[in-house]
């Protein structure tokens, strides 16, 4: 007889027999729990929580000189509170014409005070003289995912584009009405969320998590 394990068919509907493995996402930005969840939602076996269903987290201080150093800092810590597998995303916006900022300060660029949107209104600012060859950029996304027993995996995606001359869109956070897809001929805020999540920096790291979580649950098997 064909081996069904891990799906039982009655009645000709499939249910799945694995033990669902809970995952922490270690973020408190809305933005990023739609893409993630958006991703997410056909891997068999996972059960995502946020921190919103956990009293008294710790707030994690983002030190770390890197992208992977406070991504791995953010799982670590969540996954030590919970007991329970997370994943953290560190990420943001590096232009080349200004040496690589924001880079990791992306999210404090300008200081805490200020709006995403003055944030945009002061990078176009600063790039008012420079030439359309020297506004390349890219977004980063690094994601980090920590099991209770110590194992941790990290991955990376990159996103291509220029700093453009309009700030335009109203479609999903930070930097993306003034990050440009010349193969696009739009802003990332111009994208849906359908097709951001094919293309963007989180997208690809995202992906790769997926092969990851994919094993980590047959492994919990
Ligand atoms: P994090 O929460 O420390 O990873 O900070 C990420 C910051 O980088 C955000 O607050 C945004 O300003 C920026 N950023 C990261 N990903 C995106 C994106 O997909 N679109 C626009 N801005 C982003």
């Amino acid at each position: 007889m064909m081996d069904l394990y891990p799906y039982l068919s009655v009645n000709h509907t499939f249910i799945s027999l694995l033990k669902n493995m809970k995952l922490v996402i270690a973020t408190r930005n809305a933005n990023k729990i739609i893409e993630i969840r958006e991703k997410f939602e056909h891997i068999t076996g996972l059960e995502i929580l946020t921190l919103k269903e956990f009293e008294d987290v710790p707030e994690v201080v983002e030190d770390g000189i890197t992208f992977e150093e406070n991504a791995l800092k953010k799982a670590r810590v969540i996954s030590n509170f919970t007991g329970l597998p997370a994943l953290a995303d560190d990420s943001g916006l590096e232009i080349e014409a200004l040496g690589g900022e924001p880079g990791i300060y992306s999210a404090r660029y300008a200081g805490d005070e200020v709006t995403d949107e003055f944030r945009n209104i002061l990078i176009h600012e600063k790039m008012r003289d420079v030439p359309a060859e020297k506004r390349g950029a890219r977004f980063i996304c690094i994601i980090a995912i920590c099991m209770p027993d110590a194992r941790e995996y990290v991955v990376r995606g990159e996103c291509y584009g220029i700093i453009s001359y309009y700030i335009q869109g109203e479609y999903g956070f930070g930097y993306d009405p003034i990050f440009y897809l010349p193969h696009m001929k739009k802003t990332m805020a111009q994208l849906s969320l359908s097709e951001k999540n094919r293309i963007s920096h989180r997208a690809i790291a995202l992906e790769k998590s997926i092969d990851i979580l994919n094993g980590l649950i047959s492994f919990e098997n």
